[in-house]
């Protein structure tokens, strides 16, 4: 059912029939709104904490590798020290004597008890300008061993410089260990090459030093010289040991500029992207890395994560069903109340509509009378009150019949409504043939010329009728203007001043209005 089907007049502007309501669009709009802060407010949350794991994940692996790396690098350093400071003792002692007047049962006394003070040392070795074995710490010291071939005798031989030499790790020719040797120049009094040195670390030794740290399996551990040459590494493999660095990523582009630092890199040895820390050591020509791969480092973030993006998910599916259900029963509300909002309108049009003519009915015109006596009486201007009877009307339902009277009234009902200008009038059925118009700030003169208007626009109509003198229908009216501002007036007295002149019209001989003052006489 629509209203529209058959319109009611002058609903749309009038202040009875004003509905109109915003608040059902913004309320959907706030509750949106309000689910998608929230959501969006969990998502940032938890982006920026993931975030700041992520970066606190790799801040404390640099600081991991860096103390591994400083350790290593200790732990190098000491070890070589050692074996500096006995080997500087030993060959200021073997040059002051002379090698050639050498105690060496005593001297290999003195070697054996060094070598049992330091457990890194693996062996100490005399050797005399032309590599023959002179003394060791070893209990037999083989007749025909010769080292004038080792990398560290033939560089001593050429090399005038007295400081200690840490050599690449080779086989030990007494036991066949991994060895690095730490070689150290003799020579005569006279400044010539008298002989080498030797006191020798187990790579085992640091093998198994590093493996003691507690750090992941793709984790690694380096001792490399300064010029790139693999030492001892973890995890150890011996095809490892003397593989050169010189082109990674630290050796090339790190340790030229600072001795000691943290650098991602990829490993060069095994491919392993790792986060690295090194440390070149203070006293001897060789660098100490300490790198724990990039999984590891982020495994425990990943998991993290992982865990948390389903939570996230789980949660905003969860969220959005909810607000798409929430959305969906207000919107359903939302229609029902518009529905019904309309249904109202509706029947609240229809109780104020007369069926008949579509004009206003009596119900209306007391509300809108009651209405437009205070507005008129508020803004003090004259309100005018016509109330037209269609002569003779008895006679035409009489003559014509009940269906053709009724097609009479809704042709008057058109014209009296056509006949109004202002959309403040009203025109109302008030009873059978009886019609009312009001007029606000309208004066006498004002009724009249409308009033006037009507009358000849009816007569001019010529709807015949037969029984009556002027052989068309006419109407009689009675008019009557009021001033609330003024007057002590009510409805009432409106309308019984307006019936007056109606009855002086009629009286009169019909076909005419007749203007009544309200009376003060009339009191309610
Ligand atoms: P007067 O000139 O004095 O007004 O004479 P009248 O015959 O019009 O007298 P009155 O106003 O008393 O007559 C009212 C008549 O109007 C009565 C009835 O036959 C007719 N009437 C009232 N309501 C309706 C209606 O809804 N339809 C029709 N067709 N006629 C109606
Ligand atoms: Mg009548
Ligand atoms: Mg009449």
């Amino acid at each position: 059912m629509s209203a529209g089907s058959k319109r009611t007049p002058g609903t749309e502007n009038d202040p009875l029939f004003s509905m109109r309501d915003d608040r059902p669009a913004g309320l959907l709009r706030l509750i949106i709104g309000f689910m998608t802060v929230v959501m969006l407010t969990f998502v940032l949350v938890e982006g920026w904490r993931i975030w700041r794991d992520y970066r606190q994940a790799f801040e404390s692996a640099e600081n991991a590798v860096t103390n591994l790396a400083r350790a290593t690098a200790q732990h190098a350093e000491d070890a070589i020290r050692q074996i500096d400071a006995i080997t500087a003792a030993l060959a200021e002692r073997l040059e002051g004597d002379g090698l050639a007047r050498m105690d060496k049962p005593r001297l290999q006394a003195l070697l054996r008890q060094q070598a049992t003070i330091m457990p890194q040392l693996h062996g100490l070795f005399v050797y005399d300008a032309s590599g023959r074995w002179l003394v060791t710490d070893q209990e037999v010291t083989p007749d025909n061993a010769n080292n004038a071939d080792r990398d560290y005798f033939v560089y001593h031989r050429n090399h005038t410089d007295r400081q200690v030499r840490v050599g690449s790790a080779v086989k030990s020719r007494s036991t066949g260990d991994l060895i690095i040797p730490i070689s150290r120049r003799l020579e005569h009094p006279d400044g010539s090459f008298a002989g080498v040195l030797l006191g020798t670390i187990k790579v085992d030794w640091f093998v198994r030093y590093y493996g003691a740290f507690k750090i992941d399996e793709r984790g690694a551990l380096v001792l490399a010289k300064r010029d790139g040459t693999i030492l001892v590494r973890r995890p150890f493999v011996e095809q490892v040991v003397g593989r050169s660095l010189a082109n990674s990523e630290i050796f090339r582009n790190h340790l030229p500029y600072a001795d000691e630092g943290v650098a991602d890199a990829t490993a060069v040895v095994d491919g392993t992207p790792r986060l690295y820390g090194y440390k070149a050591l203070r006293s001897y020509p060789l660098v100490a890395e300490a790198g724990l791969s990039r999984e590891s480092i982020i495994q425990a973030w990943r998991h993290d994560l992982i865990k948390t993006a389903l939570i996230l998910l789980l949660l905003l599916g969860g969220m959005s069903a909810f607000g798409w259900v929430v959305v969906r029963q207000v919107r359903e509300r939302l229609a029902i109340d518009r529905a019904l909002k309309q249904a109202h309108q509706t029947l609240k049009a229809l109780a104020l509509t007369d069926s008949l003519t579509g004009l206003g009915n009596r119900r209306r015109l007391d509300a809108v009378l009651e209405q437009e006596i205070r507005r008129a009486r508020r803004q003090d201007y004259p309100l005018a009150l016509v109330m037209i009877d269609l002569d003779y009307f008895k006679l035409y339902n009489d003559r014509y019949g009940h269906p053709a009277g009724d097609q009479c009234l809704r042709r008057v009902g058109e014209l009296l409504q056509g006949a109004l200008k202002r959309p403040g009038d009203l025109a109302a059925r008030y009873g059978g043939e009886e019609f009312i118009l009001l007029l606000p700030d309208t004066d006498a003169d004002g009724a009249v010329s409308v009033v006037h208007e009507i009358l000849l626009t009816l007569r001019r109509l010529g709807m015949e009728h037969a029984a009556s003198p002027a052989g068309v229908v006419t109407a009689s009216a009675g008019i009557t203007v009021g001033y609330p501002a003024r007057q002590e007036l009510n409805m009432e007295r409106l309308m019984a001043a307006a019936d007056m002149g109606l009855y002086e019209a009629k009286r009169l001989g019909r076909d005419r209005y007749q203007f009544a003052v309200v009376s003060a006489a009339i009191q309610p």
